[in-house]
């Protein structure tokens, strides 16, 4: 097969990319920033492909430049409690660095053994820890970052408070449409004196989430506070054995954490309040090990739905969590409506839903009651004054929901700051903001461009 029908065959995959290019350093990735933009080439950047939202879906075909050799710890600095990594160093093995000093890096997504520190600033991840801790936005002191132009600055510093505009702010949850992140400034912060990880076994999912009000409303941040339903415990616990209980509706994994004196206290002070919404169990992970198994058990609630049915779509929604017993109890009744099975397992603390919709993609029909499944449950979010996502952000799969929440206006000046930012349109393109007409249609020359720039580089 010759090169142009090659480049044919990949234009006709849905979301496939021309190129793949996988630098080392921020100057290669500004020479072929350079080059894209020469032939009108869309950029699109990709960590570790976790995202939940089709952020990395090529939909302009173009390059995609994978960020993920991209992985070196530059510099730690313990005095200062910073470290300067590379985009694409893997959550995890940063903490996992840390740990012999007795420091860690707090935001802490699910994906956290896989996701990358570039995606994560991206995509502005949340976690379970996040609910004391802050999201990764909290976490950001600066970014180095190659722009449109091909220009490698950086924005924001160790400095804390620089004065002029926010532009590391600007640049965290921007989805690869403002610049290719290329290193990170982050705070990492000394381990606690002590954790402790508590699971309290309720028999309704509605008892739980009261509980979750209460918690919070006591003046009590616990370090995480995430709940998994019936049909979650179930799964989890027939893939991994953790020690879930099967019989249960629901169940709290609440993690507190800090000095050692007063913990005590707060132990007592949760599970009062959990005895109080009728907790029929409170359990205390008494090793290290204990607490691992029953994090292995959260960490893994997903894959583990595999087993209930061949297809899931996850859904990301946020409501303040006085409305968790409302909205919980109308998620049901749209699964029952679209005759549905939705498992949820979310950071309850933050009123941070994730239904997850199982399905058989093979069944007619089944694709479009999941879609319309989707929608209500965003809407039911937005109508109980919450939001169309609370950590996985818009991609392409919630760009059409953008209304929703924002006026025409509102969408007006995110298009007048993406301009301002990427005023060749050419990062991650089609993506966040709806605009109106196809991707195919605003890159229709994008196949010939393709077969230009690629002169004989082909391989
Ligand atoms: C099992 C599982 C659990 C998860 N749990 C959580 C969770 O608890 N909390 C949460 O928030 N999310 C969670 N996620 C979603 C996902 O892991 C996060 O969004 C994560 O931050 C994505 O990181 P990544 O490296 O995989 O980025 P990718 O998926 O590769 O990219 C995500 C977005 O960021 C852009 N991007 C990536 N790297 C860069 C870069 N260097 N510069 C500029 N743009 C870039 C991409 O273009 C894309 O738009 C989970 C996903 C899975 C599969």
């Amino acid at each position: 097969m010759n090169k142009l029908a090659i480049t044919r065959a990949l234009a006709n995959i849905v979301g496939a990319p021309f190129f793949v290019v996988i630098p080392e350093n921020a100057e290669q990735i500004s020479q072929v920033v350079k080059l894209a933009r020469e032939h009108h080439l869309a950029i699109v950047p990709r960590g570790a492909g976790t995202g939940l939202c089709g952020g990395t879906t090529p939909l302009a075909g173009g390059v995609m430049i994978s960020l993920t050799r991209m992985k070196k710890i530059f510099a730690i600095d313990y005095e200062n409690r910073v470290a300067r990594v590379g985009a694409g160093l893997v959550n995890l093995d940063l903490s996992n660095a840390l740990a012999a000093r007795g420091f860690f890096y707090a935001p802490d997504p699910g994906s956290q053994a896989a996701s990358t520190i570039g995606g994560n600033i991206a995509a502005n991840s949340g976690g379970p820890h996040c609910l004391a801790y802050g999201v990764t936005a909290n976490h950001v002191l600066g970014l180095e970052i190659v722009l449109d132009n091909g220009e490698i600055v950086w924005v924001g510093g160790e400095a804390p408070g620089a004065p002029g505009y926010d532009l590391v702010g600007a640049v965290i949850g921007s989805e690869g449409t403002f610049g290719i992140i290329t290193q990170a400034l982050v705070k990492i912060l000394p381990l606690p004196e002590e954790i402790r990880t508590l699971l309290a076994i309720f028999d309704s999912v509605e008892r739980a989430s009261h509980a979750v009000s209460a918690i919070i409303a006591a003046g009590i941040i616990p370090a995480a506070l995430e709940m998994l339903d019936a049909i979650s415990l179930r799964a989890v616990e027939n893939a991994m054995h953790v020690g879930y209980p099967t019989d249960a509706g629901a169940v709290l994994l609440i993690e507190i954490d800090g000095a050692r004196e007063g913990l005590d206290e707060l132990q007592t002070l949760i599970g009062d309040i959990c005895r109080e919404f009728e907790s029929r169990e409170l359990r205390v992970a008494q090793t290290k090990d204990a607490r691992a198994e029953l994090w292995r058990g959260r960490k893994h609630a997903l894959p583990a739905l595999g087993r209930l049915a061949p297809n899931y779509y996850i859904q990301d929604g946020c409501v303040p969590r006085s409305k968790l017993p409302h909205v919980l109890a109308e998620i049901e009744t749209i699964a029952k409506k679209y005759d549905l099975v939705i498992a949820n397992f979310f950071h309850a603390g933050d009123g941070n839903l994730h239904p997850n919709i199982l399905f058989d993609l093979r069944q007619a029909g089944a694709y479009e009651r999941v879609i319309h499944a989707g929608k209500e449950i965003l809407q039911l979010c937005v109508d109980a004054g919450g939001t169309i996502s609370g950590e996985h952000g818009i991609g392409m799969e919630k760009m059409e929901y953008m209304p929703l929440i924002f006026s025409d206006a509102d969408l007006g000046e995110m298009k007048k700051l993406r301009a301002a930012i990427c005023p060749s349109g050419l990062f991650n393109p089609c993506k966040i903001i709806p605009h109106g007409a196809s991707c195919a249609e605003l890159f229709s020359n994008n196949l010939s461009r393709a077969l230009a720039a690629s002169g004989d580089m082909w391989i």
